[in-house]
């Protein structure tokens, strides 16, 4: 395999590359195959943006007619067949069963573009400046998603100041000593406090990219109800924890509260190609026609790849209450028999946003070096790179989340010298030491 022209052409800013040292020629369902014929299981999934796994065969289908048909490809955001079809299915199938009522904005096709249009909105419509995220959050690489992200690596990166945007502590920061909300709670109320009231409040229901941190529901309610109160925006940043990852379509459907503002990215297109949506409540939609624009707004084969994946997986709620139930099960399963057999470790996640937090920081990274070099990817997490993160495709057939799981059982063993007792649920014991 010839990986010169990567390292000698290439930015160094790569990295995803450098952990995994291989060129991928082929991807099919929850399988990557490198140039050289080697197969690895995928745990990663894009960070998110392949939820139903590579190439669906249904998909590919609807994409591939959709190109050879001549239909437009790229359209700003002029009226399409595939567009009107997208926002119809989107409405009939996600926001009408849930009772949502939210417009549906289309920024630029990533992460960071949907979280730039939800602080812009949310500006505007207040006329307040500050905005208020949390410890461990990320957001994207853009200076407005910069300013809410807590990393202190990709902050530094901004190269200027990232201002007009404080940290409050994420749910378990302080480990319970001090009662949710406390400090929030007395500044608002407090004239005197110094701190200015935000326009906004970003929120992710679990922290991917952060730790794999899952917030309680009763603190997320707590945290709208708070924003209720005090007419502060919350927004919830949804582009990696929606679409079906945490076990529901928006991750927080189960929780009990609706947000004035959604971000939605990554799986939306299904694909895996470029596609984001900022939905809000209409009250908010205070935007002028073009004061939020950008080129890639209309990408129809994105539409197209959507509208498919709503009808196959979420017309109704067999999958959700089916396979994915299922496939949640078996990982968190797996984690809690590899966590019970061995000090400092825990699990953490919701869903297939799953995680292993090893008290020993170092663990992690070997997992998921020894992993690779067993054929599978899984990749880390958090502020020291010190939890495996699993986000298998949530269509991976349970005897692939075994062997997977049985991979991860046999690499901890390996790295931490433990033995670890993981039984499959077909009997066969997977990865003891
Ligand atoms: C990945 C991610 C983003 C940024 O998305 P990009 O497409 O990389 O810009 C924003 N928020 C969350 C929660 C993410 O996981």
């Amino acid at each position: 395999m010839d990986t010169t022209v990567f390292s000698t052409v290439e930015s160094e800013v790569r990295t995803y590359s450098r952990g995994w040292p291989t060129v991928f020629a082929q991807a099919k369902g929850a399988v990557q195959t490198s140039e050289d014929g080697t197969e690895y299981l995928d745990f990663f999934s894009g960070a998110g943006a392949l939820n139903y796994g590579h190439n669906h065969p249904k998909l590919q289908a609807a994409l591939v007619d959709y190109i050879s048909s001549d239909a437009p490809v790229h359209s700003l955001d002029m009226m399409t067949p595939a567009k009107r079809d997208f926002l119809q299915t989107f409405n009939d199938l996600i926001l009408q069963p849930r009772g949502l009522d939210y417009k549906v904005m289309f920024p630029g096709p990533t992460g960071t573009n949907t979280v730039e249009a939800a602080l812009k909105l949310a500006r505007k419509v207040t006329g307040r400046q500050h905005i208020l995220s949390f410890t461990n959050a990320f957001h994207g690489m853009t200076l407005g998603a910069l300013s809410v992200t807590g990393n202190s690596m990709k902050r530094r990166g901004a190269g200027i100041p990232l201002t007009n945007s404080s940290k409050i502590p994420y749910d378990d920061y302080l480990g319970g000593v001090t009662t949710d909300f406390l400090w929030l709670e007395r500044v608002l109320e407090d004239s005197g406090s110094g701190v200015d009231k935000p326009a906004a409040i970003i929120v992710e229901t679990v922290q991917g990219e952060g730790g794999v941190r899952a917030a309680r529901a009763e603190w997320l309610k707590g945290l709208s109800e708070l924003c209720a109160k005090h007419e502060i925006l919350l927004i919830v940043d949804d582009v990696q924890a929606g679409c079906g990852r945490t076990g529901t379509f928006f991750s927080f459907e189960e929780v009990g509260f609706t947000p004035d503002i959604v971000c939605v990215s990554k799986s939306i297109s299904g694909y895996g190609l470029p596609m984001a949506l900022t939905l809000f409540r209409p009250e908010l939609d205070v935007w002028s026609p073009g004061e939020h624009n950008g080129t890639f707004r209309g990408n129809n084969p994105a539409f197209i790849t959507a509208t498919a994946t709503l009808k196959e997986f979420w017309a109704d709620d067999s999958f959700q209450k089916g396979q994915l139930a299922e496939a949640i099960a078996t990982v968190h399963g797996a984690l809690e028999q590899i966590a019970g057999s061995m000090e400092g470790a825990t699990v953490r996640g919701r869903g297939l946003l799953a995680g292993l937090h090893f008290e020993d920081i170092e663990v992690a990274g070997k997992v998921a070096a020894e992993s690779f070099r067993n054929g599978l990817l899984v990749e880390t997490s958090g502020p020291d790179d010190e939890v495996l993160k699993l986000m298998p495709a949530l269509t991976t057939p349970k005897a692939e989340l075994e062997r997977g799981m049985g991979i991860i059982a046999a690499a901890v063993a390996e790295v931490t010298g433990t033995d670890i007792a993981y039984r499959a649920g077909n009997g066969d014991l997977a990865g003891a030491a």
